[in-house]
């Protein structure tokens, strides 16, 4: 997928442009997943072309008062992350000194730039936007986000300048495709060093799917894999800004070209908001996880030590808490070679297949000892159900009123299936259609 960042100084109306972009698919999504924790990531879609969108400005708390050395490392993130931006700029308030700045950065920048002077909603602010041609950056777009006027004209540029991604390989039984993520100094370098080491066996140098996302074969204890490295991951160390838009700027491209996310966290500091906001990301992009709670050598434990810990962690993670836990050290080796098995695992639950007759002979009889509780009299009749042929397991289950059907009795559905089939590790979506 293609990153496209939004950027601009607060109060523009990013964020209004932003759910403007994302909505619709995103509605979808959350509704299956019951959680909307973070409204700065998201899919969108135009003239079939999809690609990701993040709101930089989602992540600056304050308003006005935000100091503008921030502003402006998040844009060169974005310029360095991203593989196209929208500069959003407000008519109302005319060309800031900001702006200026934010237009001196992004005019030397290679990939497409595209400039949206936002709240445009009559024809003397049409007239008022042609000052921001003095930004520099060539033609610009009249948009109001608060009504979506302009915004097509808008996509349909962008989709144009979008660089082509090459189409992704159908390989016969690919090898399973680890990005190691996490906050910086959670041990995610020291991890892959351990794993891979001084004697590390490199198969196969396959360019990726993006500038600089290189898959790498590695052949360690009798596992074959590819870890998923960007130039962002490797950077990351150097990063000190320990904010969330950060780590998910950084995160977002390795996650999306993984398997399997091995979410490292620092067992010095525990599960929080950014752990959380990565979590989530893999989560949204259907991607197995696997959570290690690193430098497990630093804490002092009794027996219950660790259960408590998991726990802990398992509540963070609600409601989808079917998800490997391993307690790891990434400077005593402890475990590393278990971190590795649970994360084939995750990609193999991942990718399996069950049979319909199975499925129907698992599932039916359940269904029919709890059906889904009758609305003003109505009966609902789930009568049949399959995995549908998708690269993330998706299960559809046929009914007679499907739009009765509830969360509460979804996620029934999602524990019994659970239960009896290994999905630990794997987001998993179920629907109910009309048969
Ligand atoms: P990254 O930013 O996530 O790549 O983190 P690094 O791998 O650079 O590690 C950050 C710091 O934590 C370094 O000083 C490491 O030596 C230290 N570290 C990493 N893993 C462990 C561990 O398992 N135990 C202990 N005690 N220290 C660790």
């Amino acid at each position: 997928n293609n990153i496209v960042a939004i950027v601009g100084r607060p109060n523009v109306g990013k964020s209004t442009f932003f759910n403007r972009l994302i909505q619709r698919r995103d509605a979808i999504v959350d509704s299956v997943s019951g959680v909307t924790r973070d409204r700065n990531y998201g899919k969108s879609e135009w003239n079939g072309k999809q690609f990701s969108v993040i709101d930089t400005g989602g992540y600056i708390v304050g308003s006005d008062d935000v100091f503008e050395g921030e502003i402006r490392r998040q844009v060169q993130l974005a310029i360095d992350e991203a593989d196209a931006i929208i500069f959003v700029v407000d008519v109302e308030e005319g060309i800031t000194p900001m702006d200026m700045e934010v237009a001196n950065l992004l005019r030397k920048v290679e990939k497409p730039v595209l400039l949206a002077v936002n709240k445009v909603d009559n024809a003397m602010r049409v007239a008022d936007a042609v000052e921001f041609y003095s930004l520099g950056l060539g033609e610009y777009f009249t948009i109001a986000g608060m009504s979506g006027s302009g915004t097509g004209e808008l996509l349909d540029k962008l989709v144009e300048v979008l660089p082509e991604l090459p189409e992704a390989e159908e390989e016969e039984n690919p090898l399973p495709r680890f990005t190691v993520v996490g906050r910086p100094n959670a041990g995610k370098s020291s991890f892959i060093n351990a794993l891979i080491g001084e004697d590390r066996f490199v198969v196969t140098d396959i360019a990726g799917t993006t500038r600089d996302a290189i898959d790498t074969t590695y052949n360690r204890f009798g596992f074959e894999f590819k870890l998923v490295d960007t130039a962002g991951i490797r950077r990351k160390a150097k990063v000190k800004e320990d904010l969330e838009f950060y780590s998910v700027m950084r995160s977002v491209r390795a996650i999306e070209h993984a398997d399997v996310c091995i979410l490292m966290i620092d067992a010095t500091r525990g599960f929080e908001s950014q752990d959380q906001n990565i979590f989530w990301l893999a989560q949204k992009n259907r991607k197995g996880v696997v959570i290690l709670v690193n430098k497990w050598d630093l804490i002092e434990k009794d027996t219950m030590t660790a259960k408590q810990y998991e726990a802990k962690i398992r509540k963070e993670i609600e409601p989808f808490t079917d998800v490997p836990i391993l307690f790891v050290s990434a400077l005593t080796k402890q475990r590393l070679l278990k971190a590795l098995e649970a994360a084939v695992e995750v990609f193999e639950n991942r990718k399996q297949r069950i049979p319909t007759s199975k499925f129907n002979e698992m599932m039916l009889p359940i269904i029919e000892h709890t059906p889904p509780p009758a609305i003003k009299g109505k009966y609902i009749k789930i009568k049949y159900c399959m995995q549908l042929p998708t690269a993330t397991p998706q299960f559809v289950f046929f009914a007679n009123l499907p739009q009765y059907v509830k969360e509460p009795y979804k996620r029934f559905i999602e524990n019994k299936l659970r239960e009896n089939y290994n999905f630990s590790g794997v987001p998993i979506d179920i629907y109910f259609r009309q048969k």
